[in-house]
């Protein structure tokens, strides 16, 4: 367990033994310092936290720790105003004193992020974040398909804010959170409370902002919300599974808003990656799978981690119920029904599947004219041909109906570029390859 995790266990465990009121005075600002085989130093906002701890809940706090670690271990106080950096004191003094560990999953941390080429321009950006909140890249918009990271990124900056920072006031929510407040304040006319509370956090991160679509009401007051938080520089990270300009009856000034920070997409993992994960999280479930296993099971999924990991689950569940060992043949076993590794290998099949994705005529993909439309179906036919079937590129071009060798490599060589900067070719490319799996 990392300092954070304990840290947050810690907090969950010990609050029902004491207390709301006093959980709030005195653990708010309240963060485990350092750790080592026998002592725990925990810093606290004042001295009068630090008093108040030591002598009414010391007993308990010892207690707690030594469940959860599984030895006995000292625990001592220090205030945290001695260790703040000069330049740093007013700001602190300033500072609304805010819980906010109970919202933000501890679970997701930059620490435990596998980075890999899908997602280390983000994972990036989400240092540089962690490092100067609200200076640089504000907003950080994070995009990319379902179960590629975005919320464990940015809950991860979240958490190392809270761990970096714990001054911070930080507010998570979903979309729809922000959307309920909204309407609930409305109905409560309680307009004022709503805004005193979204605005004077110093970060603000809400989850899935595509759902705002069409909600005419929560736009205009997030516009607001989002102006006056970047005026005063604190810090906003938003997500959505789209850029933006595709976001659908999102209003003009915020698609502009949104795209004037930081936008970066994150892409599907690539095979290591996917193995990477997996490793990972195997080394979380306290048990570890032979590496061909886990690229076996890599292999299976090949873009949603939330999914990755749930098959994961389940195999280690059943092998480890079914006394098994983890070796390959076994945990195929397992992969059962949706094991759909993609075996494509017959080239007639390509070309009718990316025919009827098109919807134009095989003779026409295979013929001699050249228009516009029929050129990105024959550019990811020969794609297709070349990565997956692993054809030569005069047998590509055979299959094309006689095209030259060199107009294949052209073809293909074009897609390779494209595939990384267009994502409407990347997401054209993993339909058809769907398709053909499928
Ligand atoms: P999204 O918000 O993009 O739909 P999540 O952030 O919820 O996806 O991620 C889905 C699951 O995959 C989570 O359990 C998360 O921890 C895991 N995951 C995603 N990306 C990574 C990564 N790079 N390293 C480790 N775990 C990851
Ligand atoms: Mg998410």
């Amino acid at each position: 367990m990392d300092n954070l995790r304990l840290w947050h266990k810690f907090l969950e465990t010990i609050k029902p033994s004491i207390g709301p009121a006093n959980f709030k005075t005195f653990f708010s600002k309240t963060l485990l310092k350092s750790i080592n085989e026998d002592k725990i130093i925990i810093s606290t906002p004042h001295a009068f936290a630090k008093e108040t701890l030591n002598q009414k809940h010391l007993p308990l706090i010892e207690q707690t720790f030594a469940n959860l670690l599984g030895r006995d271990i000292q625990v001592e106080f220090v205030v945290k105003e001695m260790e703040i950096q000069p330049e740093n004191e007013e700001e602190e003094f300033f500072q609304p004193i805010q819980t906010t560990t109970a919202v933000i999953n501890p679970k997701y941390t930059l620490e435990n992020f596998v980075v890999g080429p899908s997602n280390n321009v983000a994972f990036a950006a989400a240092q540089a974040v962690v490092q100067n909140p609200g200076t640089s890249y504000n907003p950080l918009f994070l995009y990319g398909g379902t179960g590629v990271g975005k919320t464990h990124l940015m809950l991860g900056i979240g958490n190392a804010l809270l761990v970096k920072k714990p001054h911070l006031k930080i507010i998570y929510c979903s979309s729809e959170k922000f959307m309920n407040d909204y309407v609930t304040a409305i109905q409560e006319h309680k307009m004022g409370d709503l805004r005193r509370r979204y605005r004077s956090c110093d970060i603000l991160l809400i989850d899935d902002i595509q759902f705002f679509s069409g909600r005419e009401g929560t736009q205009e007051e997030f516009f607001h919300t989002f102006n006056e938080l970047q005026t005063k520089s604190s810090q906003m990270i938003l997500t959505s599974d789209r850029p933006p300009q595709e976001i659908a009856k999102l209003e003009d000034r915020l698609k502009s808003r949104f795209a004037g920070g930081l936008m970066i997409d994150i892409q599907p993992p690539d095979f290591d990656t996917r193995v990477a994960i997996l490793r990972a999280k195997c080394i979380e479930q306290g048990s570890m799978l032979p590496e061909d296993s886990l690229k076996l099971i890599a292999s299976s999924l090949d873009s949603n981690i939330r999914e990755l990991e749930g098959k994961l689950i389940q195999i280690l569940q059943a092998l480890k119920a079914q006394g098994l060992s983890a070796d390959p043949g076994n945990v195929g076993r397992f992969l059962g029904q949706s094991f759909r590794k993609p075996v494509i290998t017959d080239s007639k099949q390509v070309l009718s599947t990316v025919c009827s994705f098109f919807n134009i005529a095989l003779k026409d993909l295979t013929g001699p004219r050249r228009q516009k439309e029929l050129v990105l179906p024959r550019h990811i036919a020969m794609y297709i041909l070349s990565e997956e079937l692993k054809l030569t590129v005069e047998k590509i071009g055979q299959a094309l109906g006689g095209r030259d060798h060199t107009t294949v490599m052209h073809g293909r060589d074009k897609m390779k570029k494209l595939i990384t900067t267009d994502r409407e070719v990347q997401r054209i490319l993993i339909e058809v390859k769907q398709k053909l799996i499928s």
